[in-house]
């Protein structure tokens, strides 16, 4: 059994009395070492429960627990370490004038030794293909190293869960699937659950369960083929359906059915040749 690492307990969460809620009832599990994407159209939740995980917010009703330990005002100094949280825009994270100073920042808060920090410091800017920058000042990045260098500054805190929250949203297709890449090398590397919250279909399909938010609510929990086969429903929510799922769509209206649903190119190829030799 894999350890829980992350748990909501029916959570309910509104920004003020006066307004609806945001989410409602919400429960679920995060597991050690797990990739979890999580998906739904704007204003459906999701940066909301990133927050509630960081403690930047609080819940109104229900439980968070971070390794078993409720997240309160008393117990957020010591759960922050765990978790490392990325955002959309990489401008709004730098504080230091060099790419070594920004790495070092979140250390310095923590109370880590220079010496443990400067080694933390090689290790994570390598980890990310950024070792050639570390006294370059941020602003003179482009996005992808700006947020390859985001993503250095939480690693270095050596958290046990990495949210990704649209981290990758500002980049082009080549340097999303970078990022996406190193993360993902990195998080199995040194056993770290990722949780990405996206609108990158290309990205939902790498994950290993996908958490489907419409309203507050959790609308399914699956794995990226059991959601990706639910398209009508998807489109119903106002989700994208990626464009392989729409091919296999298409190719079942043509009457050539796909012995199992496929999620990416290679997949499709295989599902066409194993047709093929059937034929
Ligand atoms: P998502 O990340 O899925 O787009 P959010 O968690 O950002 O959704 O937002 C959920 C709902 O909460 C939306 O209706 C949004 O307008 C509202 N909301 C988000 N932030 C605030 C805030 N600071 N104050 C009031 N309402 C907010």
């Amino acid at each position: 059994m894999r350890k829980t690492l992350i748990e909501f307990k029916n959570v309910s969460f509104r920004y003020s009395e006066e307004q609806p809620w945001v989410l409602k009832n919400l429960s679920f599990k995060i597991y050690e070492n797990e990739f979890v994407a999580i998906i739904g159209h704007n204003g459906s939740g999701k940066s909301t429960i990133a927050k509630l995980v960081n403690g930047l917010l609080f819940p109104q009703e229900g439980e968070i627990l971070i390794n078993n330990i409720t997240v309160n005002e008393e117990t957020i100094w010591d759960i922050r370490r765990e978790i490392g949280m990325v955002f959309q825009n990489p401008d709004n994270q730098f504080v230091g004038a060099t790419v070594q100073d920004d790495v070092a920042f979140g250390m310095e808060n923590r109370g880590i030794p220079r010496e443990e920090m400067m080694k933390r410091i090689d290790e994570t800017l390598h980890a990310v293909w950024m070792q050639d920058y570390r006294m370059t000042e941020p602003y003179r990045l482009s996005g992808g190293q700006k947020q390859r260098v985001a993503i250095a500054s939480v690693l270095a805190i050596s958290p046990q869960v990495l949210i990704l929250d649209e981290a990758t949203a500002m980049l082009d297709p080549k340097g999303r699937k970078e990022i996406m890449q190193t993360v993902s090398e990195l998080s199995e590397q040194r056993g770290l659950s990722l949780i990405s919250i996206t609108h990158d279909l290309a990205e939902v399909t790498q994950a290993e369960r996908v958490i489907v938010m419409n309203s507050g609510e959790i609308w399914a929990e699956a794995t990226p083929r059991e959601i990706f086969s639910k398209r009508d429903e998807l489109r119903e929510i106002g989700l994208d359906v990626p464009f392989i799922a729409v091919l296999a769509e298409e190719l079942k209206r043509a009457g050539i059915e796909l012995p199992q649903e496929p999620l990416n190119h290679k997949e499709m190829l295989e599902e066409l040749w194993t047709l093929h030799s059937r034929t």
